[in-house]
């Protein structure tokens, strides 16, 4: 539909920190020097810890960095019915299946001889309608509402990333939809919309952090079983830790924020951006854009403290 575009897509559970900011200036950097539109959408499909005052606050930090965005801001929270209608395209295919196992079934199946690590093995794949009835009974008797699985028809998914490159990725029949207590509809999982939400967008670049790699190939498997494009990926390497984990909020001063109050403000956190991408000499996201360049982008993570400079020039 739309022509070319990119997106930054987070998840409102609290400030974005260094690494997430990292990340959301290469996706913007990849989509703008492609000459794609760029959209923010605001995952907050898991309503247990999104809030909406936290999506604004990220807003207007990407903002006060200096990245700019095309159209609205899309709200996943506001999408449901659509994701509702393709859930139900799904099911008019017969590619979608009930599950009643439990978090611990999943863990004893994982635990045997030949099962695949991470992989769900299949057990209400092919159930018998008495089967199926009879979990399906013991499953509300227990006051649950089954999950729902998309029935897949490969093991592996290759998708292209720039880093990656022909990367080959593990493809199981992964959740669609939660299960949760009667009464009350569990969530859409975010294997599910983030692809529908791609889709509807135009979205053909995807630039986001690597520990998203892996699911690359599910993703790219539905949106092809949807019939949308493809996209290329984008993963880039993570910003770690001085324990050289991945950054988390309880490293130190490390969001917007809590950066721009300290010596140098918020040009200084943007210096520090841009230094953490090889070029300590840039001190606006405008001036990125015009030298940035992909190939010349370290590849290894970047460690928090020590990787570029704490003072601006
Ligand atoms: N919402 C996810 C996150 O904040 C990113 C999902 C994506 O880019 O596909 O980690």
């Amino acid at each position: 539909m739309n022509a070319k575009a990119g997106r930054y897509a987070p998840s409102p559970s609290g400030d974005l920190h260094f690494g997430n900011l990292r990340t959301a200036v290469l996706a913007w950097l990849f989509a703008r020097l492609s000459g794609r539109r760029f959209y923010l959408r605001v995952e907050d499909i898991d309503s247990q810890r999104s809030s909406r005052t936290s999506a604004e606050r990220q807003i207007e930090d990407l903002q006060a960095l200096g990245i700019d965005f095309d159209g609205e801001v899309i709200y996943q929270s506001e999408r449901l019915g659509r994701y509702e209608e393709v859930l139900g395209e799904l099911e008019e295919r017969g590619l979608i299946y009930e599950c009643y196992c439990t978090r611990r079934d999943i863990q004893v199946a994982a635990s045997a001889a030949h099962a695949r690590p991470g992989i769900y093995p299949g057990t209400c794949r092919d159930l018998n309608p008495a089967e199926r009835e009879r979990k399906r009974a013991e499953t509300a008797a227990a006051g649950r509402v089954p999950s729902l699985r998309l029935r897949t028809d490969t093991a592996s998914f290759t998708v292209h990333d720039y880093f990656a490159g022909e990367y080959a990725s593990d493809v199981d029949d992964f959740i669609i939809r939660r299960g949760g207590n009667i009464g009350q509809a569990g969530d859409f999982a975010y294997n599910f919309v983030v692809v529908i939400d791609d889709g509807d967008c135009g979205i053909d670049q995807i630039t986001r952090g690597d520990d998203l790699l892996d699911s690359s190939g599910r993703q790219a498997y539905l949106a092809d079983l949807l019939g949308f494009q493809v996209p290329s990926y984008v993963h880039v390497p993570l910003v770690l830790g001085p324990e050289g984990k991945r950054l988390a909020k309880r490293d130190g001063a490390v969001t917007l924020r809590e950066m721009s109050a300290q010596p140098g403000g918020r040009g200084g956190v943007v210096k520090r951006l841009c230094a953490s991408l090889g070029y300590p000499e840039t001190a606006t996201l405008q001036e990125l854009l015009e030298v940035f360049d992909p190939t010349e982008m370290p590849r290894e993570p970047v460690v928090f403290d020590d990787a570029f400079d704490q003072e601006p020039r």
